[in-house]
């Protein structure tokens, strides 16, 4: 049996289109104006609604009340089927600074997860940290930071080899250069994260290796004066240098759409992968003034649409889902073809996820209907339906 979606603005890495798009088993089979479906095939009638692939968060800690950090595979599963209700039908599944036995015990969790799926895709894992700088930790745990020197990272890669696809490391630490080309020769992609490094400082982490920032303006250094001199830091560096992508929350809370429109101006559309950075608070129903104990022990509040710390000082990861990320980057300013690609093909290529984030033949079927408000109504993830709300437009094809 074929699934033929039919009608729909299909968006395509560089336009939208209306056309056919039908998929087979797990596949994307073919894009075309020339078939005319069969009876046993299934017949999406999807006029007035948007297609796009499916959402890809390489930078989430948790959701539907489940959090990566809890070690157990079945949070995992239930954090990555939340997420798929809002359209990310991929997704790495990223920790929190935490002591090494529950590092562990996380990435063991995350792979037995990733092999027990049949639907939404568990691309790996990714580590922010543990080795942060403590002056720019944010909703970390400053007494999980440690710096690479005196940190014995080799059990961490060993847990899960080739399955590691992310480390987010400050690289000002002592030791932080040689984390960068330890994660290179491993094929992990090394990203500059809750660092404080100078401009200069991430210039030389590009050669050992580091390609990436985290969560831009996030835990990130900025411009400072030193007497009569201002030094960049790592906003600037990754607004400015073309060897660095960069993570971009935009939940609309973490950057105003000003700073959103600033980094597209920056970056373009190809070197910004759009994350939620959420929490297990993510892709759930969350009471305005409540506090909630992080996995971690820190706690947050939930305020204004967003986790703040209870000091209001610094927001504490996001509670969004990517569609909302998406339909922030169209507010800055964005093609919708462009934004779409920064929550799909960008990050899958960042990680080297294949046959993930595009509408091509021979690709995942991880596919999204979104209506006009950019809301998904329908989404598959690898061929199988895990979100319906168009009961009344789905049809068998004659009766
Ligand atoms: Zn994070």
């Amino acid at each position: 049996m074929k699934t033929v979606i039919r009608g729909a603005r299909v968006i395509l890495p560089d336009s939208v289109k209306i056309t056919q798009v039908i998929a087979q088993g797990s596949k994307i089979l073919e894009i075309t104006d020339h078939y005319d479906p069969m009876p046993e095939d299934r017949l999406i009638e999807a006029e007035n609604l948007y297609l796009c692939p499916g959402f890809v968060d390489i930078h989430v800690h948790g959701g539907g009340g489940a959090s990566v950090n809890s070690g157990s595979a079945q949070a995992v599963l239930d954090m990555a089927r939340a997420h798929a209700g809002f359209g990310t039908t991929s997704l790495l599944p990223t920790t929190l600074a935490a002591p090494m036995p529950q590092l562990l015990g996380a990435i063991s969790a995350v792979r037995e997860a990733s092999s027990q799926t049949d639907g939404p895709t568990i691309l790996g894992i990714h580590l922010e940290g543990p080795c942060l700088n403590p002056l720019q930790s944010g909703a970390q745990a400053p007494g999980s930071l440690l710096t690479p020197a005196e940190a014995e990272l080799g059990p961490l890669f060993d847990a899960w080899p080739g399955g590691i696809k992310m480390m987010g490391a400050a690289p000002e630490l002592d030791g932080g250069m040689e984390l960068g080309d330890e994660l290179t020769k491993r094929g992990i992609t090394a990203s500059v994260a809750h660092s404080n490094a100078t401009y200069y400082e991430v210039q030389e982490a590009i050669n050992h290796g580091y390609s990436d920032v985290t969560h831009l303006y996030s835990s990130c250094s900025g411009l400072v004066r030193v007497n009569s001199y201002r030094i960049p830091g790592v906003i600037e560096a990754g607004l400015n240098l073309d060897e660095l992508t960069v993570q971009v929350i935009a939940d609309g809370k973490h950057l105003p759409l000003e700073l959103l429109k600033l980094i597209y101006r920056c970056k373009g559309a190809e070197k910004i992968e759009l994350i939620t950075d959420g929490l297990e608070f993510a892709a759930s129903e969350l009471k305005e003034g409540t506090v909630y104990r992080q996995e971690n022990g820190v706690e947050t509040v939930y305020e204004d649409g967003v986790m703040k710390l209870l000091s209001r000082q610094a927001f504490a990861g996001s509670v969004a889902t990517l569609h909302r990320c998406v339909r922030n980057m169209v507010k800055a300013g964005v093609p919708l073809p462009e934004a779409v690609r920064m929550a799909s093909e960008n990050p899958a290529r960042r990680i080297g996820a294949k046959g993930k984030g595009r509408i091509k033949a021979g690709f995942d079927a991880d596919l999204v209907l979104l209506d006009k408000e950019l809301a998904p109504v329908w989404v598959m993830a690898r061929g199988k339906t895990v979100k319906d709300s168009l009961s009344q437009t789905t049809k068998p094809c004659r009766g």
